[in-house]
């Protein structure tokens, strides 16, 4: 079982454990998300908007030089090439839309590194819809151009002043943002995370990414899926796009690639799937990286899109299963991956979207094996970052 069950599992994963204050608002979305995502005027709306303004679809490009180093045949799938210059855009587009179903009028959300701060910013604007972004307070420092990004697109930005005051602490302040503004609010979770009906919803925005893909392989190749798809996992969202149609396909290998930071046993890194055991966290039973207590271990990844203590519960249980591999690499891995591809095929990639890529090494790949390597994003953000580690 690779879909979801009604309750909102995958296996054991998944659930949605609530505050009683915000029964109300998740039941409702529970009811009405699949029935509006499936209504052609919603469909209609969606699609022309991920074409005009996001720019889809996005090109499956084939990487000639990378192909020829790593002796397979490697296609990147193009999202850095997206508005906002990353996938996370397609979850807002189709989360917006939803709350003006709800008849929602105030949006509130989460964000690490900004990015999911100024894609919700982006379609809030396009829709003239108030939009308050909950980032920690160290985030805003280490992130200053993302936040000025929000801050010109019309957002309110509001720290999060409470634990290591980064992304997991940010999502605390916005769920209790919602609790206190059930009636007015909605809240666009930026992954494949926190309370059913989110993981599933946002899994089916980011679906895009592996339907486009079917057609552009069945194009470039003569068959409609891959060997195997290379996907970096924060949360999980762009991997949960790059590999929803091929879930139910055996035939299509799935790579979850995880942040390792500084190795993953060296008590710097966001290696969620091999360090974590069962819990909960923000609304969903996951993998979870805990003491024997139970507290939250703080993550570390150079990535801070990566940077989370979970994982989605669709990744959780697909790894735990074992239809999808998980592959850890480190911030080092990552930062040379990312030199490679600038230097091979003329494409800067985020540094989590590097992280997929550093994957190609660890892999034993066979001569004619068809991957497909989901771009998540471009590097523009991260320059800073990969100019301070240029030739070490
Ligand atoms: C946010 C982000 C990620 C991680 O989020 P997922 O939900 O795991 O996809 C990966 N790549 C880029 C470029 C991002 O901005």
């Amino acid at each position: 079982m690779t879909r979801i069950d009604e309750h909102g599992y995958y296996g054991r994963f998944g659930g949605a454990f609530v505050p009683e204050m915000l029964f109300r608002n998740i039941e409702e979305l529970r009811r009405v998300y699949t029935d509006w995502i499936a209504e052609p005027a919603f469909q209609k709306e969606f699609q022309a908007l991920l074409k005009d303004y996001v720019g889809r679809p996005t090109p499956l490009y084939f990487a000639e030089r990378l192909s020829e180093k790593y002796k397979s045949q490697i296609f990147l799938k193009r999202e850095d090439l997206n508005h906002t210059g990353a996938h996370k855009i397609n979850n807002t587009i189709g989360q917006i839309l939803v709350a003006q179903r709800v008849g929602k009028t105030r949006i509130i959300a989460e964000t690490g590194a900004g990015q999911h701060g100024v894609a919700t910013a982006t379609v809030c604007a396009l829709k003239g819809i108030k939009c308050i972004v909950y980032m920690g307070e160290v985030d805003i420092e280490r992130q200053a151009p993302n936040v000025a990004r929000m801050r010109m697109l019309g957002a309110e930005v509001r720290p999060a002043k409470s634990g290591s005051k980064t992304l997991k602490d940010a999502t605390n302040e916005a769920i209790r943002d919602w609790i206190q503004n059930p009636e007015d609010t909605h809240y666009i979770i930026g992954s494949v995370v926190g309370p059913h009906p989110f993981p599933d919803m946002v899994a089916r925005f980011q679906s895009v990414i592996s339907e486009e893909m079917q057609k552009q392989l069945l194009d470039k190749i003569g068959r409609e899926h891959p060997d195997r798809i290379i996907a970096c996992v924060g949360g999980g969202s762009n991997a949960a796009g790059a590999f929803y149609h091929f879930l139910n396909n055996e035939s299509v290998k799935l790579t979850a690639v995880e942040a390792a930071g500084e190795g993953v046993e060296s008590g710097k890194s966001a290696a969620t799937s091999i360090l974590g055991r069962d819990g909960i966290i923000h609304g969903s039973r996951t993998l979870l990286m805990q003491t024997k207590d139970g507290q939250i271990i703080e993550p570390h990844s150079i990535s801070a899109g990566l940077d989370y203590p979970g994982i989605g519960p669709l990744h959780a249980h697909l790894i735990d299963s074992g239809r999808a591999e998980a592959i850890p690499i480190t911030d080092k891995e990552a930062l040379e991956a990312g030199f490679e591809l600038s230097r091979l095929e003329g494409i800067i990639p985020a540094l989590e979207s590097a992280h997929a890529l550093a994957a190609l090494n660890k892999l034993a790949l066979e001569k004619e094996e068809v991957v497909v390597v989901n771009l998540s994003g471009r590097g523009d953000k991260d320059l800073a970052t990969y100019i301070r580690h240029m030739g070490e």
